[in-house]
């Protein structure tokens, strides 16, 4: 018998038993004057976007967005110079992944997962009640190609650049997994527009690799969530399934129509600024004698000690940047033992700021 009234223990009992251990997704939001924290666009939105939004109708939000975004889907493969039935799209990037997982694997799967990479990857795994083979990057922080392939996975997941890293993945190792795995390949390329390369090609190669993408990092449209992937026709049918219709709110594909139109050349002039703020970045890092991680996407990661402390003192001074501890100790991580903290690049105004407060909490500063 189900109680009428849950507390927490009765809810624990009715959740599935492997939904017990999964816990909120709960980063530090408290609030900062100056927010590099994820890696969203900081210098906002196209002026084409702000316009489509101001001049939508009433009607776009009282009437049921399309099924499954066929004009976004068109702008997509456009943008991408592949077919709109190669297109899926959804609910930011995370919906895609989340739908794809479920789509490509059954309860009890392997999905082979790198470490340290994008960490809502494992949530969507244990969502889907999948076992994760963590395997850890290379003490060059590339991709352990053998050792993925060696699981034996249903599912591989690969991101590149990898979040939080910021490297991108050798072509080798990617190549080497792709032709080798024996279920599916994906390949998260959220931040591909500030890396210069990215592994579309594979897609001419492979009908079980499947390229996901996001419209939250370069057209600066993380609010209003939309994602999207890439892969043979049949391969996002079975995406598109899963994901089910009326993921893309209509609000949403307005915005994104406009930001791959008539705001393209806006998208591509931030991003450009933001390969500059990075590199700019990294040198000043490497001024006060830090080595961060050579990154291809719009954030830097850095090793400092007792990021998570580091972060919070960061915070006080009115900056918020991302802390992570606890990673595996591989090449670059070893010396702070796998604590870094990641900057996300904005106007340098904003990084500045994030380097007064770094110099700020420096170890011997009160
Ligand atoms: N993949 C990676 C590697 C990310 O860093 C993020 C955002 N943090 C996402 C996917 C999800 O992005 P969204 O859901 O906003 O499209």
């Amino acid at each position: 018998m189900i109680p009428a009234r849950a507390d927490r223990e009765t809810a624990l009992e009715i959740a599935r038993a492997s939904y017990r251990g999964i816990s909120l997704y709960n980063p530090d939001r408290s609030p900062a004057r100056i927010d590099l924290s994820d890696n969203t666009n900081t210098w906002g939105v196209a002026p084409a976007v702000e316009a489509a939004l101001r001049e939508a109708s009433i009607a776009t939000v009282t009437r049921y967005p399309n099924l499954y975004a066929a004009a976004l889907k068109d702008a997509l493969g456009g943008y991408l110079g592949v077919g709109a039935d190669r297109i899926v799209t959804g609910c930011g990037s995370d919906d895609v992944l989340d739908s794809a997982i479920r789509a490509f694997a059954e309860p009890g799967d392997v999905i082979a997962l790198p470490d340290p990479s994008f960490a809502a990857i494992g949530i969507f795994a244990q969502m889907n009640a999948l076992r994760p083979a963590v395997v850890p990057l290379t003490a060059s922080l590339d991709l352990d190609a053998e050792t993925m392939l060696a699981t034996d996975a249903r599912i591989i997941y690969i991101c590149s650049p990898n979040n939080p890293t910021g490297g991108s993945m050798s072509r080798a190792a990617v190549e080497r997994v792709v032709e080798r795995a024996r279920g599916v390949v994906i390949i998260d390329e959220a931040y591909a527009e500030f890396a210069g390369v990215d592994f579309l090609d594979l897609l001419e190669r492979s009908d079980r690799v499947l390229i996901s993408r996001t419209m939250s990092k370069a057209f600066g449209l993380a609010g209003l969530r939309v994602g999207y992937a890439a892969g043979a026709p049949a391969l996002v049918a079975e995406v598109e399934k899963s994901r089910g219709p009326y993921k893309v709110n209509a609000l949403a594909e307005r915005a994104a129509l406009a930001a791959l139109g008539p705001g393209l050349s806006w998208a591509r002039e931030h991003v450009t600024q933001a390969v500059e703020n990075r590199e700019r970045l990294a040198d000043e890092l490497r001024g006060r004698g830090l080595e961060p991680l050579p990154s291809a996407a719009n954030f830097v990661c850095v090793p400092v000690a007792d990021a998570d402390a580091r972060g919070k003192r960061m915070r006080a001074h009115g900056v918020a940047v991302r802390p992570f501890e606890g990673m595996p100790a591989i090449g670059p991580l070893a010396a702070t033992n796998g604590s870094a903290l990641r900057i996300s690049v904005g106007p340098w105004e904003m990084i500045e700021a994030a380097l007064d407060a770094l110099d700020a909490t420096a170890e011997g500063t009160p």
